[in-house]
C-alpha cells in the first residue's frame, strides 16, 4: 500500500463524486404536463414565471383536442412553448397492438416511457360505451382465477398513465366528443394505488379536459378499504373459508369487515353498491352459497353483478354451465336482491374480465405454464 494507491484511490473517488454530480443534474425529471392536476399545473406554470391560466388552455390541448406536444399549442406564443418544452414533459403512452373482437370489443396493448406494457378495453354499445383503463402493470393481489394476478405487481401506473389510456383510446376510437363511461377494471389494484388513480380520476373530471363526472366512473376493488364515490367490490363469495382461498388479501381484510365498512358508506340517495361475484364452477355457485351470499348482502345497499369465470390457461378453475348460473341469480333475485349477470365481452382476444397478462421478463411458473398451454 503505498501513497500511489492512496492518490489512485482519492482520483477515483473524486471522478465517481464528479459523475454523480453530473448525472443528478442530466437525470433531474422535469415535472410531465399529462401527470398533473390543474391546480398543480397552475402552480408550476407559476413557478416558473408564467400565467396561471395558460393551464387552461394546456388541459384543452391534451384532453379535448388529444394533442402530444407543446409545439401543436398554438394559441399560446412560440416562446412560450419553446420554454414550456423545454421546462415541462408531455408522456403519452404508445398504441402498439389493437385487437378488435367478433363482438366489437378492442383490446389495445400500449407501450409505457419505460418499456413495460399494459392492456386497455373498449367495450362498446352496452348500451354506454366504456373505456376499461389499468392501474398497475401487474397485479399483487393474486387472485385464484385471474391472469393479471398471475403477473405480480411489477410496478404502479402514474396518474399520467392512467388518464393517458383515456387520451390514447379516445383518440385511436375517434370518441373524443362523444360520451363514454370508464371502469377501473384492467390490470391492477386501483385502491392498492390509490394516490395516483385518484389524481388521474381528478384529472379526467376536470372541466377544462374530458370533464368525466364521478357517475360515468366506476372503481372496482378486491376490497382494500376505504374507497370512494362509486363502489364496485369484489366479493366472490360468501364466507371467509372460500374467500380467504381465491383473495388473498382477505386474510387482512375479511367479509365481515368489508360488509361493515359499505355500511358505514355513505351513499347518495339513489346509489347502490355493487358486489362482483365470480362463479366457479363446484367452488362458489352452489344453491346454498347463493342464500349465504343473499342475506350477506341483504344489510347493504346493494346490487349483486356475477361474472360467470373466463376460464384460462393456468387458471384452475372451470366456468359453471348456463343452468347453474341462472339458478344461481334466480336464488340470490328471489331473497329479493337485485343481480344480474355480466356478458363477458371479447373473450376470443382475451380481453374479457380478468384475462389482461402482459409477458414481462420476469415470467412466473404459472405464467410460463399459460403461455405454452
Ligand atoms: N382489482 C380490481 C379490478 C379487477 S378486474 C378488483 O379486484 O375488483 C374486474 C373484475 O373481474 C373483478 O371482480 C375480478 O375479480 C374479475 N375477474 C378476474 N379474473 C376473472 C376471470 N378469469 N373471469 C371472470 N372474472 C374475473
Amino acid at each position: 500500500m503505498g501513497a500511489l494507491d492512496k492518490d489512485e484511490a482519492r482520483k477515483s473517488y473524486a471522478t465517481i463524486e464528479g459523475s454523480r454530480v453530473l448525472r443528478m443534474t442530466a437525470v433531474e425529471p422535469r415535472p410531465d404536463l399529462a401527470d398533473l392536476e390543474r391546480p398543480a399545473l397552475e402552480s408550476a406554470l407559476e413557478a416558473r414565471g408564467h400565467k396561471r391560466f395558460h393551464a387552461r388552455q394546456i388541459f384543452r390541448w391534451i384532453y379535448k383536442h388529444g394533442v402530444t406536444d407543446v409545439a401543436a399549442m398554438t394559441d399560446l406564443s412560440r416562446e412560450l412553448r419553446a420554454t414550456l418544452s423545454g421546462e415541462f414533459a408531455l408522456t403519452t403512452p404508445a398504441l402498439t397492438h389493437r385487437d378488435i373482437s367478433a363482438d366489437g370489443t378492442q383490446k389495445f396493448l400500449l407501450r409505457l416511457a419505460d418499456g413495460r406494457h399494459i392492456e386497455s378495453v373498449f367495450i362498446p354499445d352496452t348500451p354506454a360505451n366504456t373505456f376499461c383503463i389499468s392501474t398497475q402493470v401487474g397485479c399483487a393481489m393474486a387472485c385464484a382465477f385471474c391472469l393479471t394476478g398471475k403477473m405480480g405487481l411489477v410496478r404502479n401506473l402514474t396518474a399520467g398513465e392512467i388518464a393517458g389510456q383515456v387520451r390514447v383510446l379516445a383518440g385511436a376510437l375517434e370518441m373524443r366528443d362523444k360520451k363514454f363511461n370508464i371502469v377501473l377494471m384492467g390490470m391492477g389494484e386501483p385502491l392498492h394505488n390509490y394516490d395516483d388513480t385518484m389524481r388521474a380520476l381528478r384529472i379526467l373530471a376536470d372541466e377544462h379536459g374530458f370533464g368525466l363526472s364521478a357517475r360515468r366512473i366506476t372503481l372496482s376493488t378486491v376490497g382494500l378499504l376505504p374507497a370512494l364515490e362509486r363502489l364496485a367490490i369484489s366479493l366472490h363469495a360468501p364466507t371467509d373459508l372460500q374467500r380467504g382461498e381465491l383473495v388473498p388479501i382477505n386474510k387482512k381484510y375479511g367479509v365481515a369487515d368489508i360488509i361493515a365498512a359499505c355500511q358505514r358508506f355513505p351513499l347518495n340517495r339513489r346509489s347502490r353498491i355493487t358486489f362482483e361475484y365470480v362463479l366457479l364452477a363446484g367452488v362458489n355457485d352452489s344453491p346454498q352459497d347463493a342464500r349465504k351470499l343473499a342475506k350477506l348482502v341483504a344489510g347493504v345497499k346493494s346490487k349483486v353483478n356475477l361474472i360467470p369465470l373466463n376460464a384460462a390457461p393456468g387458471i384452475p378453475f372451470e366456468r359453471p354451465s348456463d343452468e347453474v348460473i341462472d339458478r344461481f341469480a334466480k336464488i340470490v333475485a328471489d331473497h329479493g336482491v337485485s343481480v344480474s349477470v355480466r356478458k363477458s365481452r371479447g373473450r376470443d382476444i382475451r380481453a374479457a374480465c380478468g384475462q389482461l397478462i402482459v409477458e414481462g421478463p420476469r415470467k412466473s411458473a404459472a405464467q410460463q405454464l399459460a403461455v405454452v398451454m
